[in-house]
């Protein structure tokens, strides 16, 4: 289901093309699809808000599939493996990021969905060195949704340098929240968790929040680590008031609006505010094999693949209640 010119979401703005099956290039897997996660990043290009970087293009970065072709000079993947195709699809390697294993900054990056075919297709072609496998018990449809929102997540946590048994704030709790709450809890941390919402506050308090209110609520305790996941400037000042001494918020947002002024006070005490861009392959590696062993809870809504605009439009609208994902060969 390609995208040929983005605009409103309508029911023909992607368009089933027939393609030849890709036959695997040097350094390449071809991967049959099982599953392919719906993003709000999809969204955005397909609706024209985010600028296409090429067209036409399949869009989905969160595909999981079984590789039925590997091209020369591939190591380590057998016919037959399952894999995780995620938001990074190339980097450099050789670019100072890439030399330190932050290929998540890489100056040549390439993104799945949008510099190269994605997963709203029968067939993805994937890097080799980029593809992650999937531990088995969790099926294609349940893991695919993880691999943009739930990543993203974990790499929040590790960039608030979140450690087991700490007391750790979440701010904003749609799904990329939900699987961090699964994290932390796993690893035994007190969880703290502010949103507007009195579902979400109650969804957190079933997934083990200590606590949870509003954001004008002062948090009852100091926290050694914070992740704010609410698209709003303020509230990275709010987390920021909650924190202890020397403590880490980490802001996954990829557009926020100003941050407003705030006390030095707040940061004083060598706290500090960090991003979060992208993610690295140990991320996506280091997650899934993390949300194979608690097991991560996600809840899906389906769509087969050519009622892939019904699945952007029930995202647009707000019609979909877990992660919408598309079936392809499940
Ligand atoms: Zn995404
Ligand atoms: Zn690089």
């Amino acid at each position: 289901m390609r995208l040929h010119q983005p605009g409103p979401l309508t029911t023909d703005r992607l368009r089933p093309d027939e393609l030849a099956e890709p036959v695997a290039g040097a350094g390449q897997l071809t991967v049959r699809v099982g599953a392919c996660g719906v993003c709000r990043t999809d969204l955005q290009i397909a609706s024209g808000d985010l600028a296409a970087r090429r067209l036409p293009i399949t869009l989905g970065h969160q595909a999981v599939g079984r590789v039925v072709d590997i091209g020369p000079d591939v190591t380590g993947w057998n016919v037959g493996d399952r894999i995780g195709a995620y938001w990074l699809a190339h980097a450099c390697g050789h670019c100072r990021f890439c030399r330190t294993e932050r290929e998540n900054l890489c100056v040549e990056a390439e993104f799945t969905g949008w510099d190269r075919d994605g997963g709203f297709a029968e067939y993805l072609s994937v890097e080799a060195t980029i593809a992650v496998p999937v531990p088995d018990g969790m099926t294609d449809l349940q893991t695919a949704p993880l691999l943009c929102g739930g990543v993203i997540g974990y790499r929040a946590l590790r960039r608030a340098h979140v450690a087991p048994g700490q007391r750790v704030g979440l701010f904003g709790f749609g799904a990329s929240a939900l699987c961090a709450i699964q994290v932390a809890r796993h690893w035994g941390c007190e969880v703290y968790v502010c949103t507007r919402s009195p579902d979400e506050r109650q969804r957190a308090r079933e997934l083990g929040a200590v606590w949870t209110g509003g954001y004008d609520d002062p948090c009852p305790v100091p926290l050694d680590a914070a992740v704010t996941f609410a698209p709003v400037g303020w509230v990275v000042t709010r987390a920021l008031a909650a924190l202890d001494r020397g403590a880490i918020v980490a802001v996954n947002a990829i557009h926020l609006d100003e941050i407003p002024a705030f006390d030095y006070a707040d940061l004083w005490w060598e706290r500090s505010i960090a991003s979060v861009a992208n993610v690295t392959r140990a991320d996506a590696r280091e997650f899934l094999t993390l949300a194979a062993e608690i097991p991560i809870q996600t809840s899906v809504d389906a769509f087969a693949l050519e009622d892939a605009n019904a699945a952007l439009m029930a995202l647009e609208t707000g019609r979909v209640r877990g992660a919408a994902v598309l079936a392809i060969n499940a």
